[in-house]
């Protein structure tokens, strides 16, 4: 393959990695980024029992952990996603996340006592970080982070400074839906990202989004689901509740410069539904975001505006 172009489908951190590299150098950047997504999946990863999120959850309500400064910076920036949200972003809830999926398989619903119980171990303010020496300590045992919510869109930030560090101008990252882009596309115009329609089959998307030098990521309850008696429970929880979230929303997608934020935003607004949704997107000062409604109506902030061509006749509003 020509050392000008670079593309590579990859399945690391649990999903599939699509990356677009152009420039003299841009086989280099690949490896350069391999070696990094590997190196952010042995600190974040829930499953690998070595990373620093297992070793911090295997000492719940036992030791103080000393983390790396990225992983400390991870867990910074998810807190503060969870005060900006009133704690509907919440690494915390994988308890939650685990009673219903072992539930969910012998196709039975959690009671209220399971809820009620399992949910003291998933509050926020479980989770004692000490940035003076990058230490962090969970306070129950059982307690446990889950960076599922926020982990790709760190990665692909980190990628995107691989890109830029070493010297490309145009490059694309997209980790399961969690995509950034640098530049322009080679040929000079913009990039397109397009937007899954939440109710068509993979690939079928409702609008594009026109941009260069921004991420877009998009949450929703239509592709991860459990169903229990023959309804579907989504993977998005409701700490507040225990149940994945009751929202008004079939998906929300969040552009910004930053994709830990859009990460992050588009986990919370779709747990926070449209309303709040649209508070949280102007309060964080990220470029803005769509939302599709249970109704399937489109919503849009002002600040997407000018990137968004919609793809489908919906009825669609500014906000
Ligand atoms: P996806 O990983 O499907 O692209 P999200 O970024 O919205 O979507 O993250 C969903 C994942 O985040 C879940 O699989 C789970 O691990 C975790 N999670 C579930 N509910 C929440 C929540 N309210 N806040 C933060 N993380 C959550
Ligand atoms: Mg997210």
């Amino acid at each position: 393959m020509s050392d000008i172009v670079r593309e590579a489908q990859d399945f690391l951190m649990n999903t599939n990695v699509e990356q677009k590299i152009y420039g003299d150098n841009s086989s280099a950047i690949y490896n350069t980024t391999l070696n990094e997504l590997h190196r952010l999946e042995n600190m974040m990863s829930f499953y690998r029992e070595t990373s620093e999120v297992s070793l911090l959850n295997q000492q719940s309500g036992k030791k103080t952990i000393k983390l790396s400064k990225e992983m400390m910076l991870v867990l910074q920036q998810s807190n503060y996603y969870s005060l900006l949200s009133e704690s509907a972003f919440n690494i915390m809830l994988s308890p939650l996340i685990q009673l219903w999926k072992k539930l969910g398989k012998k196709n039975e619903l959690p009671s209220d006592k399971d809820i009620e119980n399992t949910l003291k171990l998933c509050r926020n303010n479980n989770l004692m970080l000490d940035a003076s020496d990058d230490t962090a300590y969970l306070a129950l045992e059982g307690c446990m982070v889950d960076l599922g919510g926020i982990g790709k869109g760190f990665a692909a930030d980190v990628c995107c400074n691989v890109y830029k560090d070493m010297g490309a101008t145009s490059a694309f990252i997209n980790l399961g839906g969690n995509v950034k882009a640098i530049g322009n596309r080679a040929d000079g115009n913009q990039w397109t990202i397009g937007i899954q329609h939440p109710d068509k089959p993979r690939g079928n998307c409702y609008c594009a989004m026109i941009c260069s030098d921004l991420s877009v990521v998009t949450s929703g309850g239509y592709e991860r689901y459990q169903e229990i008696n023959g309804v579907k429970y989504h993977h998005i929880l409701d700490g507040g509740t225990g149940y994945p979230s009751k929202t008004d929303l079939k998906s929300v997608t969040v552009v910004s410069q930053s994709s830990i934020q859009a990460d992050a935003l588009s986990t919370a607004a779709f747990v926070m539904g449209l309303k709040k949704g649209i508070d949280l997107v102007y309060m964080s000062k990220c470029v803005g975001a769509i939302f599709f409604t249970l109704s399937n109506e489109i919503y849009m902030t002002k600040g997407v505006k000018q990137h968004i061509k919609l793809l489908e006749r919906l009825t669609c509003y500014e906000v």
